[in-house]
C-alpha cells in the first residue's frame, strides 16, 4: 500500500505540484488546506480535507485515519506587503497553527517534517550568493514567521529527535511541463505572472520596480526556481527523513540570478508579444539583488534542477496562462 503523506497547503502553488510528484514516486498525497487561498482543481492525486490547521480534531483524525507517515507542510500566509500592515494574522497562521501540527504529529507518533521555509529568512543579505549559514536576520513579519518555524523545528530535533529539512526557496516560478496545474494567486503580485498576463492584454501594463539598483542594467536580481525543481527537492528531503536522518535546512535555487528586464525580454521572445512596461519607483524592502548557494542541496538530497533555465520556466508559465485564458472563456472545469 502507498505510504500516505500529509501535504498541509496541498492544494496552493508549490503544494499542488508536490502532491504531483509525491503520487510519482508512489506515494499517496493527502492534501489538508483551508482554501483560503488554494483551488480545489488543484488536487488532483489524492483526497482533500478542507479545514483550517487551527482544527486539531479534524487534523488528529485525518492523521490517524490515514496511518501518514510524514507531512510536508506549505499552508501559511505568503504576501510580504500583508505581512508588514498585519504581522498579527502572519504568526498565529503561520507560527501558531505549526505549532499544533507538530502537537498533533507528536502525539499521533510521526517523526518526518518537511518545512516550506524562504530566503526572505535571511533579510537583507550581506553576501552573495548567499550560503545557508549566512546570518539570518529577516525585515518583514512574513520571513520572521519562517525562521521562527525554522527554530522550532531545530528544538524539537534536539528534544524529541524530530526528523526534519527546512527547504528555503529562493524565487518559485514556472508550472506543471505537463500543464495539469500552475500558478494562481489572486491577488498576483509575482513578476512572471504579472508580465505574462501583461504581454497576454490581461493587464495594460508592468511595473519595473525600481531601475536604479547598482546592477548591471539598473533592475534587480532573483535566483528563479521551476516549482516541478522544488516539489522533486521536497520528495528526495521526505524520503531522507523517512530513512531516519534530518534535522538541516538548504537552499533551493540555481545559483544563477536573472534581473526584471532580462525576464520582460524572455517573455517576449517567448510569447512573440509585446510587454508593456512602466519604470516606477522600487517596492519597498526589495533587496537589490537575492541568489543562492546551491551546492548543500546537492550535497544532502543528490538534488539538482533540471527545468529551471529561464527559457523552460518561462516557457512552462506561458502554456499554463494561455490555457487558462482559453478555458475562462468558457466555464471552468473543476477537476477533482
Ligand atoms: N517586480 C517588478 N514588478 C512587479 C512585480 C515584481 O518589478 O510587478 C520585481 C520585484 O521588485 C523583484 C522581482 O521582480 O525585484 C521579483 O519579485 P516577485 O514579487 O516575483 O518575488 P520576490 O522576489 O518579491 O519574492
Amino acid at each position: 500500500m502507498e505510504k500516505a503523506i500529509l501535504v498541509t497547503g496541498g492544494a496552493g502553488y508549490i503544494g499542488s505540484h508536490t502532491a504531483k510528484a509525491l503520487s510519482q514516486a508512489g506515494y499517496l498525497p493527502i492534501t489538508f488546506d483551508n482554501l483560503v487561498y488554494g483551488h480545489s482543481w488543484a488536487v488532483r492525486w489524492g483526497p482533500l480535507f478542507e479545514a483550517d490547521l487551527a482544527n486539531t480534531t479534524a487534523l488528529q483524525q485525518v492523521l490517524r485515519d490515514y496511518k501518514v507517515e510524514g507531512v510536508i507542510h506549505f499552508a501559511a500566509y505568503a504576501y510580504v506587503g500583508e505581512s508588514m500592515a498585519h504581522p498579527e494574522k502572519y504568526f498565529r497562521n503561520n507560527v501558531v497553527n505549526t505549532l499544533n501540527l507538530l502537537e498533533a504529529m507528536q502525539a499521533a507518533g510521526i517523526r518526518s517534517i518537511v518545512f516550506s521555509s524562504t530566503c526572505a529568512t535571511y533579510g537583507l543579505p550581506g553576501e552573495t550568493p548567499i550560503p545557508e549559514d549566512h546570518r539570518q536576520h529577516p525585515i518583514n513579519p512574513y520571513g520572521e514567521s519562517k525562521l521562527f518555524i525554522e527554530r522550532v523545528l531545530h528544538w524539537h530535533h534536539v528534544a524529541h529527535g524530530l526528523c526534519y529539512a527546512a527547504l528555503r526557496y529562493f524565487n518559485a516560478a514556472g508550472a506543471d511541463p505537463d500543464g495539469e496545474i500552475g500558478e494562481d494567486h489572486d491577488p498576483e503580485t509575482h513578476l512572471i505572472p504579472l508580465a505574462i498576463e501583461t504581454a497576454l492584454g490581461k493587464r495594460n501594463c508592468l511595473d519595473i520596480f525600481g531601475t536604479d539598483y547598482p546592477t548591471p542594467d539598473g533592475t534587480a536580481i532573483r535566483d528563479y526556481i521551476h516549482v516541478t525543481d522544488l516539489a522533486t527537492a521536497h520528495v528526495r528531503a521526505l524520503e531522507k527523513l523517512l530513512a531516519g536522518s534530518g534535522g538541516f535546512c538548504v537552499n533551493l535555487g540555481t545559483g544563477q540570478g536573472h534581473s526584471v528586464r532580462q525576464v520582460v525580454e524572455t517573455v517576449k521572445e517567448i510569447g512573440g508579444r509585446e510587454v508593456v512596461v512602466r519604470e516606477s519607483p522600487r517596492r519597498p524592502g526589495d533587496p537589490p539583488i537575492l541568489v543562492a548557494a546551491p551546492t548543500r542541496a546537492g550535497q544532502l538530497l543528490d538534488w539538482y534542477p533540471r527545468y529551471s533555465d529561464l527559457s523552460t520556466i518561462i516557457k512552462t508559465a506561458w502554456d499554463w496562462h494561455e490555457r487558462q485564458r482559453r478555458e475562462n472563456e468558457s466555464p471552468r472545469t473543476i477537476r477533482n
